[in-house]
């Protein structure tokens, strides 16, 4: 089999699909490798690291040319495949609930689309989930950056000059983001609080040290979907939130908000008049700006001062630890399909659970139920 990486086409986006680790893995198994030139260059690997790995190094045509599996970050448009083998798999990241046009674009040229971010969230899958090792070192970003610009320090110092408050952070949706958030920020010696909808995040957010911040009084909220997933609430659950968050938020420095519902628009958490209520100086972070935002006014790679507030948002978070991602993106794959590999065969063979859950097109049709259904 042919693997081939390109280089990430898509603005701002700095990571790569492989690293020379997982080229020297992937050719382990008895495949051929090709990486486009300088496809590493923007997280810190060179051409010379995945050629001495065992790739071969050359421009976008030739790297594509009857590439039996195709991986990426971002899913390359279908033009750039030119030349790859007939069915070829493609394994990316590919925004299927927004991007149909693309989805339709392979289907039409025949390739299998693998979407990372349709991995089932199942044990056996863990390693290969990328929303997870992302979120991961998203939520790590977003209170190192979030601490750099706030203007005051975040642990209590107390100097001969006088005593510096520890500064209050608050994490919004405790998922894989959210508790490294909550862990960064109490490293760095701020006073944590956290909140979520699953109920079962509150042991989770105690047994980082942190203190848990819930609506207790609302009947039948119980937050968790399919799949460990955040499912829409209730109006009168959102409201009590609303004055929940809108008391606790006026005391805080730093607010980290995370909330994602899958497929969907993410949910405002903060408002304006609760910014509004927040201290001078205050910073929120907002993990959530690419999918629409969890604060009202919040823009991707914009400082948007409202009522004194900093509301900070990285379109691409990941992106920038291009070098850690890349490698935690490229492990996945590499445990994606080596999990699945038939060594007599000298391909993977996905099975029925993670195959029909990740496969959006095949053989000229769109075909995942989640797009269908
Ligand atoms: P996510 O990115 O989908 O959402 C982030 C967090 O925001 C979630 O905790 C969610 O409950 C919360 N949220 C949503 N709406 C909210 C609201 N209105 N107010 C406050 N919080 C809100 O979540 P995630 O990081 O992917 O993780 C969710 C769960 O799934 C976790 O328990 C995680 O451990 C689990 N998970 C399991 C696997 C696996 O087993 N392979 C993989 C990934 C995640």
């Amino acid at each position: 089999m042919k693997i081939a990486v390109l280089k990430e086409r898509a603005a701002g986006e700095t990571r790569v699909a492989a690293s020379p680790e997982t080229v020297k893995k992937f050719i382990a198994l008895g495949n051929e490798f090709a990486v486009e030139a300088g496809a590493g260059a923007s997280a810190a690997i060179t051409d010379e690291a995945y050629a001495e790995a065992g790739a071969s190094v050359a421009d976008a045509k030739a790297v594509v040319k009857d590439a039996d599996i195709v991986l990426g970050i971002q899913a390359p448009e279908v033009t750039l495949l030119k030349g790859a083998a007939k069915g070829a798999w493609v394994a990316a990241l590919f925004d299927p609930f927004s991007k149909k046009d693309l989805v339709e674009a392979y289907a039409k040229a025949g390739f299998e689309a693998l979407s990372m971010e349709f991995m089932p969230r199942i044990t056996r899958a863990q390693s290969m989930d990328v929303l997870s090792s992302q979120s991961n070192l998203s939520g790590y970003k977003s209170v190192i950056h979030s601490a750099d610009v706030y203007g005051r320090a975040f642990p209590m110092m107390m100097t001969a000059a006088g005593t510096v408050q520890a500064a209050r952070c608050f994490i919004m949706g405790v998922g894989v983001a959210g508790l490294q958030a909550i862990a960064t920020a109490k490293r760095l010696g701020a006073q944590v609080s956290a909140t979520d909808v699953r109920s079962a995040t509150k042991e989770q957010i105690q047994s980082l040290g942190a203190k848990a911040i819930f609506v207790e009084d609302v009947a039948g909220i119980e937050g968790e979907g399919s799949g460990g997933y955040a499912t829409e609430m209730s109006d009168e659950y959102k409201a009590a939130q609303a004055k929940l968050v809108s008391e606790h938020i006026a005391k805080q420095d730093i607010v980290i908000t995370t909330a994602l519902i899958p497929g969907r628009a993410a949910p405002v958490l903060i408002t304006d008049a609760q910014i509004a209520t927040m201290k001078e100086g205050s910073v929120i972070f907002d993990l959530a700006t690419a999918q629409g935002g969890n604060v009202e006014g919040s823009k991707p790679d914009e400082v948007v001062v409202k009522h004194g507030v900093k509301i900070i948002g990285y379109a691409n978070t990941p992106a920038h630890l291009a070098a850690d991602a890349s490698a935690l993106f490229a492990r996945n794959h590499f445990n994606f399909l080596s999990a699945f590999w038939d060594k007599e065969a000298g391909k993977p063979e996905l099975d029925d659970e993670i195959g029909d859950a990740v496969r959006l097109t095949k053989n000229g049709a769109v075909v995942n139920e989640r797009l269908n259904g």
